[in-house]
């Protein structure tokens, strides 16, 4: 795929994995867009479950998601729906056990799969998701597959939630993805799973600078030709 302002790095992986703050990092350090998908899919959520509206209700359902204007501010790490800083509310545990069964729902994921593929139809884009590999952007230049052990990806997700000052336990982080992968990974639209053409990286022993940079060193030789092509093509 050509693209006009540099590549699409996809990243996909179970929940806590780490993705969030490395594609952050990654797209910062090459100067690319971030967009964090699974924050849409919690916007989603927060909205249905404020206005009392049930996952077997698809009509209302896509009437609301219709109607969302999701916009990222400061590199990705803050999401505005219709002018509403909804980045804490998202992180709330209400939502995080309610979203895998929103986000299952192929009516969301058409209209949410096409708002991710506008946003980065330009290129120099680091997105990170569950499908990005596989539905959004199946021909991304670089992709990875970014996962870990549960327990690991659990203390680092309860560590990141008490730093937030929330009050919840080790088990209920982990149970809570445990249950999200089950459901992300069996469900019928778009579930996850790692393509051929991915790199796998088990971050388990793993710091977050050196998943940073095996990803960046990667991406820096791809762009490297990506580059030549474009500047043989004017
Ligand atoms: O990335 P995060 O853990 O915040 O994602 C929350 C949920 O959103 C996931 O558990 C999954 O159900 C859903 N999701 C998805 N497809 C994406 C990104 C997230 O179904 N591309």
């Amino acid at each position: 795929m050509i693209t006009k302002k540099g590549i699409i790095i996809a990243i996909d992986g179970p929940a806590g994995a780490g993705k969030s703050t490395t594609a952050k990092l990654l797209a910062e350090r090459l100067n690319y867009k971030y967009i964090d998908t699974g924050a849409m899919y919690r916007a989603v959520t927060l909205f249905a479950l404020r206005n009392s509206i049930e996952p077997t209700d698809i009509e209302k359902l896509v009437e609301l998601v219709k109607g969302m204007k999701f916009s990222f501010e400061n590199n990705g790490s803050i999401l505005f729906v219709n002018s509403e800083n909804v980045s804490d509310a998202i992180r709330s545990p209400q939502v995080s056990d309610r979203v895998s069964e929103f986000s299952k729902i192929a009516e969301i994921r058409e209209i949410l799969v096409q708002k991710q593929r506008e946003i980065g139809a330009d290129g120099g884009i680091v997105m990170e998701g569950r499908d990005i590999t596989t539905a959004v952007f199946p021909d991304a230049e670089l992709k990875i597959f970014l996962t870990a052990d549960l327990d690991i990806r659990a203390y680092r997700r309860l560590i990141e939630l008490k730093n937030k000052g929330l009050n919840i336990n080790l088990n209920d982080v982990r149970g809570n993805l445990e249950t999200r992968d089950r459901i992300d990974s069996s469900r019928e639209i778009n579930p996850l799973m790692v393509t051929e053409d991915s790199i796998v990286i088990d971050t388990t022993q793993m710091t977050i600078e050196e998943q940073v940079n095996f990803i960046y060193n990667k991406a820096q030789e791809i762009i490297r030709s990506f580059n030549q092509n474009q500047s043989h093509r004017n």
